[in-house]
């Protein structure tokens, strides 16, 4: 693997918030590592709101403060979930979900994923170990068990021990690696935008799966919440595109009423919705992280949660491999990492899955299923606090 422009021990491709967690986990060590990002270096170090809301469990809190990022996001950004309702249809009953009464802790904390991406960023940058290179993409990339070389969009060439694809559910670097995925595109958007709202939310989030849409409301300052409508693509694509007026009208007939008279309080964000499951996390001295390796669907808020813990595991075997001074691209720990992902990822992405699929049909059993289901969930309590546990895992 000669000739390359620079080596490095650790090539992390996409500078994502997992991506950047993994930079970061890496930084107590004297590994040499770098980080290729496509975007410039300002849209890093001022990263724009992008709708997204992200609700974080308590295991990825912790790993955040770890990592030094959770202090400095101030206390305006985190939003506490006190809880959460489950709708179907024109039903008015709801799945509840509390927080344990007594405990004084929320479910879980919503954060913009713009301030998590900042945070992360000024950390890193404040690093000596990682060399950041923005404004390049991954053109191409060759492995085997000797090394890894991806060229650069300008023709620059890293040689490492270890590439590290971090670069989104679409991963360029895991097509070049030559790792297949299951790709499925749900051929449904989801739209995003923060409004003001006359009606107090309680800290009270709302999923609720209504006829040809599913409508999320996610609580945030007093009198804000975040919007996500999901909706056939072409017809997200007419909603994004209209005055605000017109949206905002459309969106107030959508929600019935529910928060009262609203008005804008973002911009609005559109995200095409495809789930993604590599057929393997490693290839020789490669791994994937982040969406790269499970794209969830953002309906049970987990993807960001399963990205952090996993870039957590790998750097841990990392780590200890390079205090044992043994290789830092050991098949065997790689595949050790695989083990792991595979097993702690699989039922919740699957579960989430049966859920989209349950909750986007309109046929009448699946109707029947849902209203079943909901009502199952309430009354056979260990559901309902086994769902509970889980989002405070
Ligand atoms: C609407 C929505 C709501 C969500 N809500 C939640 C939630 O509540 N909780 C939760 O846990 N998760 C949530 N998620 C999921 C979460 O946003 C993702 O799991 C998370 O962003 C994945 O981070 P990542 O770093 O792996 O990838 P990304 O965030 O996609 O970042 C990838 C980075 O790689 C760069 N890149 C891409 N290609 C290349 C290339 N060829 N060369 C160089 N750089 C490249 C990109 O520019 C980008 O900076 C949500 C997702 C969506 C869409």
């Amino acid at each position: 693997m000669g000739g390359s422009d620079e080596t490095f021990d650790i090539v992390i491709v996409g500078a994502g918030p997992v991506g950047l967690s993994f930079a970061t986990s890496l930084a107590q060590s004297e590994l040499k590592v770098a980080v290729v990002e496509q975007n410039p270096l300002e849209s890093l170090a001022n990263p724009p709101f992008d709708g997204r809301e992200i609700a974080l469990t308590y295991a990825s809190i912790k790993i955040l403060r770890e990592l030094g990022a959770w202090d400095a996001i101030s206390a305006s950004d985190k939003s506490p979930l006190q809880g959460a309702r489950v709708l179907n249809g024109s039903s008015p009953f709801a799945l509840r979900f509390d927080a344990p009464s007594g405990s004084g802790e929320p479910l879980g904390v919503l954060v913009p994923n713009c301030r998590i991406r900042d945070a992360l960023f000024k950390i890193v940058r404040l690093q000596d170990h990682a060399r950041l290179l923005c404004g390049h993409s991954v053109m191409d990339a060759a492995n085997s068990h000797k090394g890894a070389v991806i060229t650069l969009s300008d023709g620059m060439q890293l040689s490492a021990r270890l590439v590290v694809a971090a670069d989104s559910r679409l991963s360029v670097t895991r097509d070049l690696l030559g790792i297949g995925a299951d790709i499925n595109r749900l051929g449904n958007s989801m739209l995003i935008c923060r409004v003001r709202h006359e009606r107090a939310h309680r800290q009270i989030a709302i999923e609720w799966f209504d006829h040809h849409q599913t409508i999320a409301m996610l609580p945030l300052a007093e009198g804000v919440s975040s919007l996500l409508l999901t909706l056939p693509s072409n017809e997200a694509d007419r909603l994004l595109a209209c005055e605000d007026d017109l949206f905002l009208m459309e969106l107030t007939n959508r929600c019935r009423g529910r928060l009262g008279r609203m008005t804008m309080a973002s911009n609005r964000h559109s995200y095409s919705l495809v789930t993604t499951w590599a057929h393997k996390f490693w290839a020789p001295s490669a791994a994937l992280i982040g969406d790269a390796a499970i794209g969830m669907h953002p309906v049970t808020a987990h993807g960001f949660n399963i990205g952090l813990s996993a870039q957590k595991q790998l750097a841990h075997g990392i780590l200890t491999a390079f205090r044992d001074r043994r290789d830092i691209a050991d098949p065997g720990m790689l595949h050790r990492y695989e083990s792991w992902l595979r097993l702690s990822a699989a039922p919740l992405y699957y579960a989430t899955n049966i859920l989209v699929g349950l909750y986007s049909s309109e046929h009448p059993a699946a109707r029947l299923a849902r209203h079943v289901g909901l009502r199952f969930g309430q009354y056979v309590p260990f559901v309902r606090h086994g769902i509970s546990a889980m989002l405070r895992r």
